[in-house]
Order: structure tokens, then C-alpha cells, then sequence
């Protein structure tokens, strides 16, 4: 990954800063070292405005705008995690690129990453983040992500940062066979991460992971 020179180690996301990061990560049981090495190298602190780049690399969520967050760093690393220890890793599909963090991280692991996301001022300071750090395999698009994108499935993995109530039925189907779904699901305050990964055609196995909080997954687009 190439970064600009002005994104490189300089005080507080200096390499140190960022070292304490993975640190903590591992002792919040993330044990995946290709995943700990994706949150090493990624610079967090671009895809947050400058006011608060000095928290980039807290593990907490941060605000970026139009009522979203930037997840913890901690539910990106366990996300990552759940999709990739198992199957084929060529293509995903993520609902709720935000500022494109998570999505960065899974540039990493995928082949080809698709990503949607509803409010269109988040996609476009999204996609211009990709483009300065030359990530050439997303492929970002303004829409409701809560029935999939019909068009470029089926999906080895589906990661939703945003909570749906129930799981949306089209996201099963658009999962290929061995396919992983990592997704929030339930009210504020009730949600759960769940993973389902699709065994066969028609035979589904849901996991309860943890309880977890995200930004409600809404309807239409802004
Ligand atoms: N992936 C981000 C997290 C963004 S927060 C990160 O790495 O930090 C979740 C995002 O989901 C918000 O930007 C929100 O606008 C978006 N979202 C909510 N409902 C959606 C829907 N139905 N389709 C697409 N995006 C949605």
C-alpha cells in the first residue's frame, strides 16, 4: 500500500501510537496476525477529520458526520476476522462503507471489494480516500444496501456495518456456497453480532458472536 508522505509516522500516528493500538487489540483476543497487521499498517487517522486525528488510533468510535461513526477499531479487527479464517476470499460486499475504513481493510484480504453506502457525502470523501491510498479493488456505490447488490453476486463474504432488525433475506441468497454473513442485527441497544455461514444451497448455520452497538441500517437514499 502506498501512502502519501504526510500521512507517515508523525506524532500522534506516529508508528508507536499505533504499535499501542494492535497491542490493545491483542489483549481484546483478536489472534489473527494477518488481521493485526492490516490495522498496523492501515493510517486510520486519514479516514477521520483532521480535528480528531489525534484520537485516530483509540480504540473507540469516533463521529464523522450526518449522525454516523467510524467503528472501533477493536469490531473491525473481529469482523475481519469472522469473514476471512474460513473459505474463499474473492469477493465481498459491504453495506455501510462510511468514511472507508473497514472497507480498507478488507481491500487487504479480497480480491474485489464492493461497497454501498446511502448518504452520498460519505461515499464521495470515501471514495477519494481510496484513491489516495491507490486502492484499486473497490468498487464503491451509492444505494440502499439492505437487499445486496443483485448484480455482483454471489459474495464469498457479506459484512454489514449498519444493524438491520432481522436478518434481510436477500443478503442470505447473494452469499455463494461456503459464503460468510457478518452482520449487527437488532434494536439499539439489543443488537448482537451474528455470523451465518452458507453450507450448502440451502443450509444455513447462524452463530451468536458478541453483543455489539452500530448505527441502525436504514431505508432509501440521501
Ligand atoms: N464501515 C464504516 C462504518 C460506517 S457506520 C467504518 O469502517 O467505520 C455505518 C454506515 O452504514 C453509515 O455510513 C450509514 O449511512 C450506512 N448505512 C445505513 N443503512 C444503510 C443502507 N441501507 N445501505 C447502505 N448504507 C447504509
Amino acid at each position: 500500500m502506498s501512502i502519501k508522505a504526510h500521512h507517515l509516522g508523525i506524532g500522534m500516528t506516529s508508528q508507536r501510537t499505533r504499535e499501542r493500538l494492535v497491542q490493545r487489540l491483542k489483549e481484546e483476543g483478536i489472534t489473527d496476525p494477518r488481521v493485526l497487521e492490516a490495522m498496523r499498517q492501515t493510517p486510520r487517522h486519514i479516514f477521520v477529520e483532521e480535528a480528531l486525528a489525534s484520537r485516530a488510533y483509540e480504540d473507540t468510535a469516533l463521529p464523522i458526520g450526518h449522525g454516523q461513526t467510524i467503528s472501533q477499531p477493536y469490531i473491525v479487527a473481529r469482523m475481519t476476522e469472522l469473514v476471512i479464517s474460513d473459505g474463499e476470499c474473492h469477493s465481498v460486499l459491504e453495506i455501510g462503507t462510511g468514511c472507508g475504513y473497514q472497507t480498507a481493510i478488507l481491500s487487504l484480504f479480497f480480491e474485489k471489494v464492493n461497497t454501498v453506502e446511502r448518504i452520498s457525502a460519505l461515499l464521495d470523501s470515501a471514495r477519494r480516500r481510496f484513491a489516495e491510498l491507490s486502492l484499486r479493488n473497490i468498487r464503491p456505490r451509492l444505494s440502499d444496501g439492505s437487499e445486496g447488490w443483485t448484480g455482483s453476486a454471489p459474495f464469498d463474504a457479506i459484512v454489514a456495518t449498519a444493524a438491520p432488525e432481522e436478518i434481510p433475506e436477500g443478503l442470505l441468497s447473494q452469499l455463494a456456497i461456503g459464503g460468510r454473513l457478518v452482520i449487527p442485527v437488532g434494536r439499539m441497544g439489543h443488537q448482537v453480532l451474528v455470523r451465518v455461514i452458507r453450507e450448502s444451497a440451502t443450509r444455513y448455520v447462524r452463530e451468536d458472536v458478541e453483543k455489539v452497538s452500530f448505527v441502525p441500517m436504514l431505508v432509501g437514499t440521501k
